[in-house]
């Protein structure tokens, strides 16, 4: 088999990563110090790493790899259709095969009144394809002053100009001139550290009706759409107090606004529903898909356009596409994908085994002494650290302190987690077992009780 296999000692891997291989998010000295954790291979939801270490990935990648690693079938379904047709675009009175295959699965996955996707070859892309799909139906319909998009803080969108912008990451906003403009962000529904002395259902309440004063601050006549992800996942994995989403629904039906659902985590099996909206029963008009649309696998993103504004766009040319648009490759392993997901019950086996059981893997960190907040919905959890749980108080120690011990300590115990501040998320792949959760929590176990006994060494511990 022709792969690229580890002939190079750990050491010299790091070396020639760290000489030539930029890194996203990361700074590159500090890297080069510490040394990249280099993978190799991986199967089911565990990772082999360079030195034969394996690592229980609760990440599913980064929030992608839904049916888990080493499934062979998509791999078969990418060589066949790289003979078949490796490539070729969509651009010019032209289709194909997958790319005719994965739109009508799509359009009979997804809730109606969604029959028509907009390609592109990953989230960030599909988030700019958004940008451009909302303006343009609003100038098509007679109305282009509507081009404000508003978002949310602390909202992930991708990372792109666009994307980048609609999202609501302060440290990205503040490198190379963003947010772009006529995108403004409104407060997030984060009751846990946001919502003081308010109970959840008001403060949802609350946070939602922001987008109403946001919309009359702006001027109706001014605002194309909102965008917020059903659940926010690189915010944290913060999960919406239930008031929050009737709320949003009921302006955006008052409101003469597009509302698009990020579903780029959520899509495909996440909720233990096809869609996140589904679970929350939102009606978007357009909702953005990518990551566990391949599982990963092969780089795939898109929109899917409700039938009232796909109808608009198609009355004039839509003057944008991307070369890998809708790519034949990607096509076919996404296809392959959902085939699986649904031939093997994946949903089932989240709602009826993995979600209970992750559930249940996150409440025995309740008590834990370091931890606030341990909840999960669906395949998402998140745990957060403080000093003091009675006052949802935040550390003195400057934000993200605990949580790169914590993430220092799941290094050290062979499991994947990632921290955002001092809160510890997961997000595995959907075919998780019981057996799987044991071994969960057995090294969170391990790296949370180190990270509490460091902190207190430290004598991290303070609130603020
Ligand atoms: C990951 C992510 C994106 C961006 O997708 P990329 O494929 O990384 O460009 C957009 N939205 C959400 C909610 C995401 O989690």
């Amino acid at each position: 088999m022709n792969i690229l296999t580890n002939h190079l000692p750990t050491a010299e891997l790091q070396r020639i990563d760290a000489a030539h291989h930029m890194h996203p998010f990361t700074g590159g000295d500090a890297l080069a110090k510490k040394g990249a954790r280099i993978i190799t291979r991986a199967d089911g939801m565990m990772l082999t790493d360079s030195d034969g270490r394996e690592v229980l990935d609760m990440m599913a990648g980064l929030w992608c790899v839904n049916i888990g690693y080493g499934r062979h079938e998509l791999a078969e379904a990418a060589y066949r259709q790289m003979k078949e047709l490796p490539y070729y675009n969509t651009f010019f009175q032209t289709s194909h095969v997958p790319v005719i295959a994965l739109s009508q699965k799509l359009a009979e996955l997804a809730p109606e009144p969604f029959n028509q996707t907009f390609f592109a070859a990953s989230g960030s892309e599909a988030n700019d394809t958004n940008i451009r799909l909302v303006r343009q139906y609003w100038a098509a319909v007679g109305k282009p002053d509507k081009k404000i998009i508003i978002s949310r803080k602390n909202a992930y969108h991708g990372s792109t100009m666009g994307g980048g912008s609609l999202g609501g990451m302060a440290h990205m906003h503040s490198q190379g001139g963003l947010p772009i403009e006529n995108i403004v962000h409104i407060d997030q529904p984060h009751w846990w550290a946001e919502g003081g002395d308010m109970t959840p259902e008001e403060f949802g309440l609350l946070r939602a009706r922001q987008l109403e004063e946001e919309i009359d601050r702006l001027g109706e006549g001014n605002v194309a759409a909102f965008i917020a992800e059903p659940i926010q996942g690189a915010g944290g994995v913060v999960i919406p107090p239930e008031t929050y989403w009737p709320e949003i629904q009921r302006i955006c039906d008052a409101r003469e606004i597009l509302l698009i659902a990020d579903e780029v985590i959520l899509g495909f099996g996440r909720t233990g529903r096809w869609f996140g909206s589904e679970y929350y029963g939102i009606r978007p008009d357009i909702m953005t898909i990518a990551k566990g649309l391949s599982s990963g696998y092969a780089p795939i993103g898109g929109s899917m356009v409700s039938d009232r504004v796909a109808k608009v766009i198609a009355e004039s040319d839509f003057n944008h596409g991307y070369t890998y648009s809708g790519h034949p490759v990607s096509c076919a392993v996404a296809l392959e994908n959902l085939r699986i997901m649904e031939e093997e019950s994946l949903l089932d086996h989240v709602n009826q085994i993995a979600a209970p059981a992750l559930a249940k893997a996150i409440a025995t960190f309740e008590d834990h002494p370091l931890i606030g907040e341990a909840r999960s919905l669906g395949m998402l959890g998140a745990l957060q650290f403080t000093p003091d749980k009675s006052r949802r108080a935040p550390f003195k120690a400057p934000k993200g302190t605990i949580g790169e011990i914590a993430r220092d300590a799941c290094f050290a115990n062979d499991i994947v987690m990632r921290h955002v501040g001092d809160r510890m998320i997961v997000s595995p792949p959907l075919i998780m077992t019981e057996a799987d959760t044991e071994v969960f929590v057995d090294r969170a176990t391990r790296a949370l009780d180190q990270t509490y006994d460091k902190a207190k060494a430290e004598g991290l511990l303070e609130a603020a």
